[in-house]
């Protein structure tokens, strides 16, 4: 196809071969997204290129609708576990409404990164509530590793795994328990095992349980 209104920027010969292809590209913790990738070549010269700067223009407003789509996906995900926008404001500290404007298509990079995260580890949440005290961030970090080592447990044994974090002054005692387990009895809770502080000496109890 040629074109009359572009130009080279090599040698300004306007006969130029226009290609153009559909791109798919994945938003980073997104979805897809499709644009269009508008090329040139030369008949002239040879030089090849996105000669107009369309291709670019593609791939930002492509890029911003899959961001908007993003964006809301985070918001509705965050507020299904009961981590609403007002309260997201409230422990970060935010402007009112700040995110119902996010939502609305008014938002920027540094938006997007704020919500992945939180997203990603919704429990960042929690520790801006108690005004990032660092105690009680690593009481949450501990506790959020050994619920997803529970969660390993649980997948491997096929039964629900409860797992309880006490943090005293010196030692920080996790108990893993099953409920209603078939070989346990009904009206207690075995422990499978526990990690913690014994005396002296760090225990580690393996009871399979089965
Ligand atoms: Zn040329």
């Amino acid at each position: 196809m040629i074109r009359e209104s572009v130009h080279c920027p090599a040698c300004g010969a306007t006969s130029l071969k226009k290609n153009e292809e559909i791109r798919t590209e994945q938003l980073t913790f997104g979805p897809q997204f499709q644009f269009k990738e508008v090329m040139y070549e030369c008949s002239s010269c040879g030089e090849s290129g996105d000669f107009t700067g369309e291709t670019d223009k593609n791939l930002e407003v492509a890029e911003r609708h899959a961001q908007e789509s993003a964006l809301r996906n985070y918001i509705e995900g965050l507020s299904e576990m009961h981590i609403t926008m007002a309260y997201i404001e409230r422990v970060f500290e935010l402007p009112a409404r700040t995110l119902t404007r996010w939502k609305s298509g008014d938002f920027s990079r540094t938006s997007l990164a704020f919500l992945r995260i939180i997203v990603a580890c919704p429990w960042m949440t929690e520790i801006a509530e108690n005004r990032f005290d660092p105690d009680f961030a690593n009481q949450v970090v501990i506790r959020e590793a050994y619920k997803t080592f529970g969660a390993f447990v649980e997948a491997k044994l096929g039964s629900a795994v409860a797992v309880d974090v006490k943090h005293g002054d010196n030692s920080t005692v996790v108990t893993f328990s099953t409920q209603g387990m078939k070989s346990v009895p009904s009206d207690s809770e075995q422990p499978i095992f526990s990690v913690g502080e014994s005396g002296s000496a760090n225990t580690c109890l393996a009871v399979t349980g089965s």
